[in-house]
């Protein structure tokens, strides 16, 4: 890949980056108060506490995916300074253009990426 798109790509995945970081810091503060976020002890009156934890896991499993994509983001970002960006991690091939605009993240040829996700189903981010 030449050097100009890959600076292209780095671009993108720093602002990727920032939008992530600043996500996450608002999500762990409180400014966002979507569905999803685990809710305050403090602010559950009813005591259904089996709720809360339910509620719990499925935030800790958005951090844990936010904190992956976070990962997907600073790896592509290293293979960029290494000259390894675009290739897939698994078997060293092109990933293709097309797929990289889609997802600058990405690690994997999208035949990697979904064996690797058949094989990590938890812990993969869906890239
Ligand atoms: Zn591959």
């Amino acid at each position: 890949m030449s050097q100009p798109i890959s600076d292209t790509f780095a671009q993108q995945l720093q602002q990727m980056r920032t939008e992530l970081i600043a996500l996450i810091r608002a999500q762990r503060g409180g400014k966002i108060r979507r569905a999803e976020a685990a809710p305050d002890p403090h602010d559950i009156q009813s005591g259904d506490w089996s709720q809360v934890d339910g509620e719990r896991d499925l935030a800790q499993a958005l951090d844990a995916r936010e904190t992956a994509e976070l990962r997907a983001i600073d790896d592509a970002l290293e293979r960029i300074r290494q000259g390894a960006y675009g290739q897939c991690v698994d078997r060293g091939v092109d990933i293709p253009t097309a797929r990289l605009h889609a997802n600058p993240a990405a690690l994997r040829c999208i035949d990697c990426q979904s064996r690797y996700e058949r094989a990590h189903p938890m812990e993969a981010p869906s890239l």
